[in-house]
């Protein structure tokens, strides 16, 4: 190993388990069996009209170069309307730098901050990249189990016990993949009460989910509810989410001056600016009729609780409801233990996953990959159809067990 031409901090690091549960079904699919996809998280709609047009009309203007690393101005400065608009936060041009994706502004504000070693403390279950960006960055990933009993949230006594001096970052993913809890204006509180004593801390939000809420309730922010963490506070967020964008790669870090000045050297020497023609269409989603949104949530929530039925009503299954996001995240602890009709015992959830795709034909992901088992995550973005036919195919096999 120690020969590999490949770095270790990259051979430490696994492919995204979604991205592996995807190519398996997607062999499956190429051998003739009948696959029902329930592992994307993508919206599956199409990037509203409005939207697109704007990427047209870009291109035929000739916004068709580089652009400042940290983004357009117009882009920024749609930016900074909406956290001020949508957050109640309030950010100037210099402390906003667009990025590849939220993914891409998560990465590299490790890459500017973690030192080896570091720690970043993760609640789990978690999305799955964040724990191996931080390995990327030879930092720690400090995960924390915050059980289903728990709302799957981070309590301030888990957080209090969590940091060491060598801790780095709280990430928050409020909602979150994959479990769409979302902390309350005083769950915050008191973790920020917590945050407050060790001022050597930064907290990373990942909002990216912010919109996609099902119970009236606006996503609250840590920042809104204690101001005074703002000077190491990083907020990070998108369009790929909230406007059907993924493949339009625009996402977002709002925080310091000196961060977001490190990012975007980093950046500059590194990837470069974002694309001109997503950043223009960006602007545009971000500063335009929102009506998709609504629209798109409504339609969310309908799969939501279609799909939560059906799944609650499978015996040795069971699923608390999601606040928020476009994910079931599934209770198979009573499977566990069980044998399937090929007389193979179920032993984890990654053997429950493996046993619906093998014998069912239904794609999910293992509760293993978001760090907390017994679980096994469930898509909702995607057709009524397509669950409707996805639920029959689990209690089926489900059934089959003894
Ligand atoms: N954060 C979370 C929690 C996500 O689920 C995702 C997408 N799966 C991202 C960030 C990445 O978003 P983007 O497309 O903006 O990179």
């Amino acid at each position: 190993m120690n020969t590999s031409r490949i770095a270790s901090r990259v051979r430490r690091i696994k492919p995204s388990p979604s991205t592996s549960a995807a190519d398996r079904a997607n062999e499956l699919r190429r051998q003739g069996k009948s696959i029902v996809n329930l592992v994307v998280g993508e919206p599956d709609f199409d990037t509203p009209a409005h939207i697109r047009r704007a990427a047209t009309e870009a291109m035929d203007k000739g916004a068709t170069r580089y652009t400042l690393m940290a983004g357009t101005v117009e882009l920024r400065q749609a930016i900074v309307a909406k956290l001020q608009r949508e957050n109640g936060l309030t950010y100037a041009m210099n402390e906003i730098i667009v990025t590849s994706g939220a993914k891409s502004a998560i990465y590299n504000a490790f890459a500017i901050t973690v030192e080896p070693g570091d720690e970043v403390i993760i609640p789990a279950p978690y999305w799955v990249s964040y724990p191996d960006m931080v390995i990327a960055c030879e930092g720690t990933p400090v995960v924390v189990a915050c059980p289903e009993a728990n709302g799957f949230k981070l309590t301030a006594a888990q957080l209090e016990a969590a940091i060491t001096p060598r801790t780095r970052w709280l990430l928050i993913n409020s909602p979150s993949n994959p479990t769409g809890a979302s902390y309350t204006a005083p769950e915050y509180r008191a973790l920020a009460d917590v945050l407050l004593k060790h001022p050597h801390v930064m907290v990373m939000t990942d909002d990216i989910y912010e919109h996609i809420r099902f119970d009236g309730e606006a996503t609250a922010h840590i920042l809104a509810v204690e101001p005074a963490l703002r000077d190491r506070t990083l907020v990070v967020n998108g369009v790929s989410k909230t406007y059907a964008m993924t493949g339009w790669r625009i996402g977002f870090a709002a925080g310091p001056s000196d961060l977001i000045t490190a990012m975007d050297t980093l950046l500059s020497q590194t990837a470069g600016n974002c694309c001109s023609i997503s950043q223009a269409a960006a602007t545009t989603a971000l500063n335009g009729d929102q009506s998709f949104i609504a629209e798109s949530v409504a339609v969310y929530k309908q799969r939501r609780d279609r799909t939560l039925a059906q799944i609650n009503a499978i015996p040795g299954l069971s699923c608390a409801t999601p606040p928020g996001a476009f994910y079931l995240y599934i209770n198979c602890g009573d499977l566990i233990g069980k044998t399937t009709p090929a007389g193979k015992s179920l032993q984890q959830d990654s053997d429950v996953v493996m046993y619906l795709l093998e014998s069912a034909g239904v794609a999910t992901v293992a509760g293993t990959a978001y760090g907390l088992s017994p679980y096994f995550r469930l898509s909702i973005a995607t057709s009524i159809d397509i669950l409707d036919e996805g639920c029959k195919r689990i209690a089926g096999a489900v059934a089959e067990l003894q």
